[in-house]
């Protein structure tokens, strides 16, 4: 069975200071009685983390990175540098990159394939625009982010992806797609993945919902067959509100 994960992206938001107070807060109000949980912060923020989160199971993240060893990329960050303070996972392709930073498929693909050669566990990132939900195009442009991003994968790497499929118009807009929607998406790329590459991929590979998720939605996206979990923005910036969150997420 897949194990549901919810991913907070913190996006460019909190100081040192505001860090180690929400995670004091959360552990405070969860108890440790959480699901797997991940933490994908600015990169400041990343080595303070690891500290106040060590005694935690919840995973550490990052948002980005440039997928080369080393050299004159000013601004960038490697693997290596985010696996040397404990990064266990990435934010690839994600809407705000693709639109604000100029991202495009073919730079996802590498930077999918390059995370799986350097052992740091990828979550893609796609969705579609409102105006391509208005055309009824949404399947086929989500589908065809899919396939570019994972073609050169194998069937045992696409087994152990995290997709997180995340309508542009739903994300911090307060509109969540309804979870029919969503289940509807995420169906149809589980759907892709047992009819173009592999069965045992296409049961294995987990799938998100993001895009407005918050305490009040939260259970039931994860009612849904194939929703295995939220990338979740502006609800996972408050510990209150993340907390709660994952407490609507324990299956
Ligand atoms: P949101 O952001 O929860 O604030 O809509 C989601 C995301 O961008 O990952």
């Amino acid at each position: 069975m897949r194990k549901p994960i919810i991913i907070a992206n913190w996006k460019m938001y909190k100081t040192k200071a505001e860090a180690q107070e929400f995670c004091h807060q959360l552990k405070t109000l969860t108890n440790g009685n959480i699901p797997e949980t991940a933490i994908c912060a600015p990169y400041t923020l990343l080595d303070t983390l690891r500290e106040s989160l060590a005694d935690t199971d919840i995973l550490l993240g990052a948002q980005n990175f440039y997928p080369q060893e080393e050299g004159a990329f000013t601004g960038e960050i490697s693997v290596k540098m985010l696996k040397d303070v404990g990064v266990q996972l990435v934010l690839i392709g994600h809407s705000e990159r693709r639109m604000l930073f100029g991202e495009d498929d073919e730079l996802i693909q590498r930077k999918l394939l390059w995370a799986y050669e350097h052992q740091l566990q990828p979550v893609l990132c796609l969705g579609e625009t409102l105006a391509q939900r208005e055309q009824n195009i949404s399947e086929t442009v989500c589908l065809a982010q899919f396939a570019h991003a994972v073609d050169n994968l194998s069937n045992e790497q696409i087994g152990r992806l995290i997709v997180a499929y995340e309508p542009i118009w739903a994300i911090g807009s307060g509109k969540t797609a309804t979870a029919a929607d969503a289940q509807a998406m995420i169906g149809a790329i589980r759907t892709f993945v047992k009819e173009r590459y592999d069965h045992t991929a296409a049961m294995t590979m987990r799938v998100l919902y993001g895009g407005s998720v918050k305490p009040e939605n939260i259970a039931e996206l994860l009612a849904q067959q194939d929703i295995d979990g939220a990338l979740v923005g502006g609800a996972s910036l408050a510990a209150e509100s993340f907390a709660q969150l994952l407490k609507g997420a324990i299956t």
